[in-house]
């Protein structure tokens, strides 16, 4: 069987050229003969692959230097926690934009550790929009503002960052991490599990403003503390090797194959574009969100009709579009296009779409 185009919401795909090379280095990288699963994470050889790792993120990335960058396990999720627990630390309180289930699962976590705030939500239209924010809906004593960049479930995107005024701002880039420029500057902290648009699953990546480390709360797990990991370059533990070693392939891709993430987020606008304008002019598909809160990277669409939805997936899947099927809280039918989906992926879906709308008018 051939590579499929697979729209899955993460794990997702990753570019080819990327596996082709981890493929070539498995069983014996570069002369040492071993595989990077298999060697010491203390070794040289491990080391330079970690530390170039950290240096193409913050050359992609432009990350400037007063940030930290660790690289931890535990997933997106484990920030919810870890993010209170280190950040909350001067008023005990924060302020969440809970703008899908991800944003909310956010905000009960750090209300487990203070008080945390709901200042605005999308939950009454089932998280299909993002709120109007001004600086003024934001509690100036917060120790932060919390917010989820990209809605991976709902399909929706702030285009803008939020002014939070002094109160750091900190976001979840989990599904939108390296899709387009960011200015890192303007947030106090963002992380992301990788397994989106960065490489594969077990790697969280954490990028810390550096006045912000050092004041955890006591009750903070030592493997909890930012401190810690920034203290020992990422290195307390045995970090997850083979997912950062992956993650510097893909960046090397971004950096020498696609040209950087200007050109990759005009790619992706391009590849975005494809779907929205046949959904905006299908009379069969319909988006589910509004084009102002549109996000680049997963488009869930309807036909309204949850037999032909599932018809859809089904026959889709057949002709080798896998992974459509919506999330359960808004069924239907979602198409991930991360960094690593060609082109060719959209237009030959939207090709697929055409047909079973001829063929179920
Ligand atoms: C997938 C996802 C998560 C959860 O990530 P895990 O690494 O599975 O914990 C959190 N936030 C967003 C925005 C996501 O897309």
């Amino acid at each position: 069987m051939g590579r499929v185009y697979n729209f899955s919401a993460g794990p997702s795909v990753l570019p080819e050229s990327v596996l082709k090379i981890a493929a070539e280095e498995m069983m014996d990288y570069r002369g040492c003969g071993q595989s990077v699963m298999e060697m010491s994470h203390r070794s040289k050889v491990y080391d330079d692959i970690i530390k170039e790792a950290e240096s193409l993120l913050r050359e992609v990335m432009n990350i400037p230097d007063n940030y930290k960058v660790l690289f931890l396990q535990g997933g997106a999720s484990s920030q919810f926690a870890m993010v209170p627990m280190n950040l909350m630390n001067r008023n005990k309180k924060a302020d969440y934009v809970v703008t899908g289930q991800w944003a909310k699962k956010a905000y009960k976590e750090a209300a487990r550790y203070g008080a945390a705030r709901v200042v605005a939500s999308s939950e009454d239209k089932t998280f299909n929009y993002i709120p109007k924010l001004d600086v003024s809906m934001f509690d100036p004593d917060a120790d932060y503002v919390h917010i989820c960049m990209n809605n991976t479930i709902y399909g929706t995107a702030y285009h803008e960052i939020p002014d939070t005024g002094n109160v750091p701002l900190v976001a979840d880039i989990s599904s939108c991490a390296l899709s387009e420029p960011l200015d890192v500057s303007r947030f106090g902290l963002l992380y992301a599990g990788a397994q989106k648009n960065m490489g594969p699953a077990g790697l969280t990546v954490v990028i810390v403003r550096d006045d912000l480390l050092g004041n955890a709360m006591d009750l903070t797990p030592t493997m909890f503390n930012y401190q810690i990991h920034a203290d020992n370059g990422s290195m307390f533990n045995t970090p997850p090797c083979y997912s950062i070693y992956m993650m510097k392939l893909v960046l090397e891709w971004i950096k020498n194959d696609i040209g950087g993430l200007e050109k990759m987020a005009k790619a992706n606008r391009h590849k975005a574009k494809v779907l929205y304008d046949f959904l905006n002019d299908s009379n069969l598909f319909n988006p589910t969100v509004a084009k102002e809160y549109q996000s680049l990277m997963n488009a869930p669409f309807v036909t309204g009709n949850k037999d032909l939805d599932a018809k859809f997936i089904k026959e889709a899947e057949a002709a080798g579009f896998v992974n459509l099927k919506g999330h359960r809280s808004v069924g239907g039918m979602r198409a991930s296009m991360y960094n690593a989906m060609p082109i060719e992926g959209l237009i030959e879906l939207v090709w697929f779409m055409c047909q079973f709308e001829e063929r179920n008018a």
